[in-house]
């Protein structure tokens, strides 16, 4: 794990960079939140992450996090449990992909489902949620490249429809945008073009949808976040820059 110093440099950096590629790209940096991806690591550089100001967090997997929320609690990271993030307390999102059967205990340790592809766990985050009398709020994820690996919606599905149809009926989420993740190519520009993809897509929908929120747009990761930026993201997904290799694929 790197050290404390270290990841509090890391942050100041993409913070810059961030900044820089606002500007460049005639965007108020407050247009665009940082997510911190601590999937993998340690509690403890969660801690480090925290110390240096950051309160937004993403998770892939509801077991690991279930394990590091007491020893998130133990280090003195406030953490939001089941609300947005309110002052000084971090906002823990899910960014990996969920099974429907893992809804339940999802929708009691996450402020919010950024991956949601399917209509039936958009309906499960719903009953999770209406039986805790909260609101979830929820990103769709498009799958825009044709890798079969990937999950998400493609943008013509019947599903993405019918979801999208379905959506404001369904009280316990709330829908706030979509992400992406763009396909791993050494061009940098076959990420710009999957980015501009999910903007158009993002316009239209909320012409077509005009009932549901389209304003967050979760793109970018570390190798793609400045491209992201400049096409339009208003949520950027870094784990490696700031936390250093995973321990293990993931
Ligand atoms: C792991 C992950 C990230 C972070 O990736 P880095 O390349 O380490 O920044 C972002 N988004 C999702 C959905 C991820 O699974």
């Amino acid at each position: 794990m790197l050290s404390h110093e270290s990841i509090a440099a890391r942050i100041g950096k993409i913070q810059q960079q961030i900044e820089a590629a606002c500007v460049r790209s005639g965007r108020s940096s407050g247009d665009v939140r940082l997510m911190a991806v601590s999937k993998t690591h340690p509690a403890e550089a969660i801690a480090s992450a925290y110390a240096a100001g950051l309160r937004l967090f993403g998770e892939n997997r509801v077991q690991e996090f279930q394990q590091k929320l007491p020893l998130l609690e133990d280090l003195g990271v406030r953490v939001s449990g089941h609300q947005e993030s309110v002052d000084g307390i971090a906002e823990i999102r899910f960014i990996g992909h969920l099974q429907s059967n893992k809804a339940g205990r999802a929708a009691e340790i996450f402020s919010g489902i950024d991956t949601v592809d399917s209509l039936k766990l958009a309906q499960r985050l719903d009953e999770a949620a209406s039986r805790l009398a909260r609101r979830l709020s929820i990103l769709i994820e498009i799958k825009l490249s044709g890798e079969s690996t990937k999950s998400g919606l493609a943008p013509e599905s019947r599903e993405l429809a019918e979801l999208l149809e379905r959506l404001p009926d369904l009280a316990g989420v709330e829908m706030r945008g979509l992400m992406t993740v763009a396909p791993l190519d050494e061009n940098s520009e076959t990420a710009r073009s999957c980015f501009r993809r999910l903007y158009g897509l993002r316009e239209e929908l909320a012409v077509r949808y005009p009932r549901l929120d389209f304003n967050e747009l979760s793109t970018g990761m570390s190798g793609d976040f400045e491209i992201a930026i400049e096409e339009g993201s208003t949520l950027v997904r870094i784990g490696t820059a700031i936390f250093g290799a995973r321990p293990q694929p993931a």
